[in-house]
């Protein structure tokens, strides 16, 4: 059966209409929730190379801000539309939310192919989006990050920017920086070590031992490596990767039942997380079709890819052994195949819990830019893991005292928190 193509922002109304019933939210608190607070829309004129003048559309969405300034990324995508931006910007809010620290929830975007671009138009694009929006944005007041197709490169552009027209350094006014020009350390590793230590957590409550159990991980790239590294570091066997084939356009699945060596696999792997299919079969990897990655007999499953790669076709392969999905990537579960995952008793971190290491380490680097003054390596991954200990241990007391969904338990304090901010600033 097919599933329905949603609008993201719908998708995203609805799962908060969903929970705004379990807390008995008033209709003024669900009108403000529901929407975001302030977006804006404007046109970036660009000098092309050519000599030739085009027009891009830049957004910047600020869903709420009663916990702190907004916190989201940019993206550029030839594709992007305001209801995307509005969604994800929604999705950041209870990010922010879940995990306890204290930001909104933006996003920002421009629809552009920076594939087509010379770097010299992204960075114009990049110095009239901040152009447009400077009043509106800032280190206490909306903090932009990279996202899709925006990298250290485009957010050093913008910072630059800012800050010749508000006469001053300030490295706090954007995340994403290289280290050494006011980037944090530990970035790198953040989500993928992020949704370990929620794995690590969840197998203690379900009194499972990590050296007991194998994972099957979809991905092979930023996340899904870092996720294994720490994996294996606590004792577990990761027997399966999949990745994305640039050149037939198609994924595989790599297996070594014995168990997969990153040292050998990370040095037969492309800039965009590509594995060689001809070296690793001959380091002795099976090659098998992409989707195999989610029917292999193991304890745990972490999609870290892509969204919408567990659906109702595919849920049904899931192998009767899983009792862990820790989802690194972004939506990669559909409401559909969430439901057969529940009713499997399957347990579930969801995406907004599991990889928020990313956007809590970027909340570590703006409080270090606006401090002028960084931290070792060791110090913000151990801020890292009491964040997210503390945080994936708040939604799992909630979802077993009141018997609910792990995913919904984690709405229901993002939700509840974010209420609770409009309430005591007498916003509603
Ligand atoms: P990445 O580009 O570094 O890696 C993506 C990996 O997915 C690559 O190995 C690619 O080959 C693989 N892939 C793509 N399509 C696939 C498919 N159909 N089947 C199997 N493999 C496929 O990306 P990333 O930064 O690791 O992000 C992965 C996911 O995690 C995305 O959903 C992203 O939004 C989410 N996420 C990332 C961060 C972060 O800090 N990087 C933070 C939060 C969420």
């Amino acid at each position: 059966m097919r599933e329905k193509a949603y609008n993201s922002f719908q998708i995203a109304q609805a799962q908060f209409d969903k929970v705004a019933e379990l807390l008995g939210l008033d209709a003024a608190a669900r009108e403000l929730l529901r929407n975001p607070i302030r977006e804006y829309s404007f046109s970036i004129p660009v000098r092309m190379d050519d000599g030739s003048v085009k027009v891009f559309r830049g957004f910047r969405v600020q869903h709420n801000d009663a916990r702190g300034p907004g916190k989201g990324g940019i993206r550029f995508h030839p594709q992007e539309t305001i209801d995307t931006v509005r969604a994800l910007s929604m999705w950041m809010t209870w990010k922010c939310a879940v995990v306890d620290i204290p930001l909104g929830g933006s996003k920002g975007g421009v629809i552009c192919d920076p594939h087509n671009l010379s770097q010299r138009e992204q960075e114009q694009i990049c110095r009239g989006w901040v152009r447009q929006i400077s009043r509106e944005i800032g280190p206490i007041t909306d903090v932009p990050a990279p996202d899709v197709m925006t990298s250290a490169q485009h957010m050093l552009w913008m910072l630059d920017e800012y800050e010749w027209i508000h006469h001053g350094r300030f490295p706090g006014f954007i995340t994403g920086k290289p280290v050494g020009m006011g980037g944090s350390l530990g970035r790198t590793e953040a989500t993928g070590y992020g949704v370990i230590f929620t794995v690590r957590e969840a197998l203690k409550e379900l009194r499972i031992d990590p050296s007991a159990t194998r994972a099957s991980v979809q991905g092979f790239g930023n996340v899904a490596q870092y996720a294994i590294r720490l994996f294996q570091q606590i004792g577990g066997k990761v027997i399966c990767v999949s990745c994305w084939d640039q050149s037939e356009q198609i994924s595989y699945a790599f297996r070594k039942l014995t168990g997969i060596d990153m040292g050998e696999l990370t040095s037969i792997t492309d800039h965009f997380g590509g594995i060689d299919k001809t070296k690793a079969k001959q380091l002795g990897y099976e090659i098998l079709p992409g989707d195999e990655w989610i029917s292999q007999d193991v304890e745990i499953l972490i999609p870290a890819a892509m969204e919408n790669q567990i659906t109702l076709e595919t849920v049904a392969m899931i192998h009767p052994n899983v009792r862990l999905i820790a989802e690194g990537a972004n939506g990669p579960t559909t409401p559909e195949a969430d439901k057969v995952i529940h009713d499997r008793g399957i347990f579930m971190i969801p995406d907004f819990l599991a990889n928020a290491g990313g956007v809590t380490c970027s909340y570590f680097e703006q409080v270090q830019s606006n401090m002028n003054y960084y931290w070792e390596k060791d110090e913000v991954l151990g801020k890292l893991d009491v964040q997210m200990t503390s945080a994936f241990l708040a939604v799992s007391e909630l979802a077993r005292k009141q018997k609910i969904y792990m995913r919904d338990a984690a709405y229901v304090i993002a939700i509840g928190r974010v209420a609770q901010a409009c309430r005591d600033r007498g916003w509603i």
